[in-house]
């Protein structure tokens, strides 16, 4: 029994869950269409990868690989749970590594809620504290307009009738009218349409039935409209499958750019490539995990630490590629040719420093107002990680490091 179906099944089971007069909302429930539809969702990606820990095994707490419920941010940071999952796994497009694809050869139950049945199992797990949002996508019927209404429809009965305001991240299907996206918007928190490579050539390669400019880009800029003219408060987001078609980092660092320049977009999600067993890219090699977290780092020098395209294109090779290593210390290692005394650098130079992110400069430029820094605990003190931060600094006039030395030490 996975982790959602154990939830599903104690609700049912504890009189303790306060779940109002829908005491016996899963009765009718099939356990095992919770789970697909479910799991359906492993693709969608909602925040960074942050860990390594892969805990799968029944009987085993602390599972943090599988889907059902998974965790995002809201804009002010904080930490929610959200209920992942699709409305239906029912698809008529041929996206060559999901198992929800027309294409996918291996033994699948075709499974959809319907707008109460889904609201009622929202509101059950919210109302027993194990959710805090709701996550919805879903496959594409052969009319994404219908589909649409049905998923808006479980969000008017969530609102409505269950009086839920909690927080809704949905899932803007490719193709969708404006006519829906605006309705969508007027309800959700945040939307999302996933681009899933950095060009049209690429999805080219990936499905024959999605048309990137039409389907994706433009319901990308219907939303952009959207966000700009009022609500939406978590903004627009969308995510990219990393390496199912031989593309580049450098491929995908030009499309965020334009993700965020042109689209306005809070947030891209980067999900390493894996294949699924009965999919036509079953045999093509699963990405390292290590290349979407590299990804991720680019992605903040771009969009927290304000590098610039110039500076961020010092990291990839020849090929386009990221190494598994830190790239702000390639940057770093390409462009700082003397060490930086911590009582002048400007907060640009402190954050150019491996080792020193937004919060540590801010405080090094608070602290030194009053305080002149003259060793290196001070530093430890106000957040450095002096190990990386070491052989880029001078303090009182000394140089802890030679950086040929640290290089030495960790070829
Ligand atoms: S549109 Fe493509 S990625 Fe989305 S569910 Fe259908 S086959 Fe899967």
């Amino acid at each position: 029994m996975t982790s959602l179906e154990k939830i599903v099944h104690l609700s049912t089971q504890s009189k303790y869950d306060v779940i109002g007069d829908e005491g016996t909302i899963f009765k009718d429930i099939d356990l095992s269409k919770v789970d697909t539809l479910g799991q359906g969702t492993k693709h969608d990606i909602c925040t960074s990868s942050s860990t390594k820990r892969e805990v799968y095994q029944d009987g085993i707490l602390g599972n943090v690989s599988r889907s059902g419920i998974c965790h995002s941010f809201t804009p002010n940071g904080r930490c929610v749970s959200m209920f992942k999952t699709l409305f239906t796994n029912y698809c008529t497009h041929d996206c060559k590594y999901c198992q929800n694809s027309k294409e996918y050869k291996g033994t699948k139950r075709i499974y959809s809620y319907t707008p109460e049945e889904l609201a009622r199992l929202t509101i059950s797990l919210y109302k027993g504290n194990y959710i805090e949002g709701l996550f919805l996508s879903s496959g594409i019927s052969s009319d994404e307009d219908l589909i649409t209404e049905k998923m808006i429809e479980t969000l008017m009965i969530l609102k409505n009738k269950y009086r839920y305001a909690g927080y809704i991240h949905f899932k803007i299907l490719p193709g969708v009218s404006y006519e829906h996206i605006k309705q969508a918007s007027e309800i959700a928190d945040r939307l999302s349409v996933n681009i899933e490579t950095p060009s049209d050539a690429y999805m080219s390669e990936l499905s024959s039935t999605k048309s990137y400019i039409n389907d994706i880009l433009k319901r990308q800029n219907f939303i952009k409209k959207l966000e700009l003219k009022k609500n939406l408060p978590a903004g627009q987001t969308t995510q990219i499958v990393v390496g199912a078609c031989g593309e580049s980092d450098l491929d995908i660092f030009k499309r965020m750019l334009k993700e965020y320049k042109e689209m306005i977009l809070k947030r891209v999600y980067y999900s390493v490539f894996s294949p699924v067993s009965g999919t036509p890219l079953e045999k093509i090699s699963a990405q390292p995990t290590w290349r979407e977290h590299r990804l991720y780092q680019m992605d903040w020098l771009y969009r927290v630490y304000n590098f610039s395209e110039k500076e961020i294109k010092i990291a990839f090779d020849d090929g386009g590629f990221l190494k598994n290593n830190d790239p702000k210390l390639k940057i770093a290692l390409n462009t700082l040719d003397s060490s930086f005394d911590p009582n002048e650098a400007s907060y640009d130079e402190l954050l150019r420093i491996p080792g020193i992110g937004p919060k540590s400069a801010y405080r090094i430029i608070n602290y030194r107002k009053n305080n002149k820094i003259y060793k290196k605990e001070q530093l430890l003190n106000l957040g450095v990680q002096l190990k990386k931060a070491l052989p880029f600094l001078k303090v009182n006039g000394w140089e802890y490091t030679r950086i040929d030395r640290w290089l030495e030490c960790n070829q």
